[in-house]
């Protein structure tokens, strides 16, 4: 390029095709929970963008989460279908990803598609799976629920059973 754009204007452009990317990668979903994003979960760290290439920055839930593969492989394909064909996913590992980063209307997407949202505690750590933890039934909202089995449909989620309604249903498991 031989002209420079002007600094204010270049700054804008850059912010536009961000957001822009920020709308396509809002369609990508966790592929275990289709209705909650990557945005919504708190797994899209970054964005950036140095000329045509981007980056996208992301954080691994739980280690080994066979969904992570299928989450880059979807970022590539959304960005590569609309014109962007340098894309670079990059794996963030520190800090540590961790149940809280979901947003409110993460948490209230899982709750709506059935799952128990992970309980936010005040260390942020929480005790994963006890026996006497009141929590919610998805369903009809009533805390006399027991934890089935430690794994539910997948190794992120535990599988509870409600008392009153005797539904079953997925608690996604605090980190
Ligand atoms: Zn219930």
């Amino acid at each position: 390029m031989n002209t420079a754009p002007n600094r204010v204007d270049a700054a804008s452009l850059v912010n536009s095709r961000i957001s822009r990317l920020e709308a396509l990668l809002e369609q990508v979903t966790d592929p275990e929970i289709p209705v909650v994003s990557i945005r919504d979960l708190g797994i899209l760290r970054d964005i950036s963008l140095d000329g045509d290439q981007v980056t996208v920055t992301i954080t691994t839930t739980y280690s080994g989460c066979p969904a992570m593969k299928t989450i880059e492989a979807d970022i590539r394909q959304r960005l590569s279908a609309a014109g962007y064909e340098e894309v670079l996913v990059k794996q963030s590992l520190s800090p540590a990803w961790t149940t809280d980063w979901i947003s409110a209307q993460g948490r209230e997407k899982l709750r709506e598609y059935g799952i128990a949202p992970p309980q936010k505690t005040a260390g942020g750590l929480c005790a994963m799976i006890s026996a006497d933890s009141s929590l919610a039934c998805p369903q009809c909202g009533s805390e006399h629920t027991e934890c089935i089995s430690e794994f539910g449909s997948t190794a992120c989620k535990a599988l509870y059973r409600c008392l009153d309604c005797a539904e079953a249903f997925d608690y996604f498991k605090c980190l």
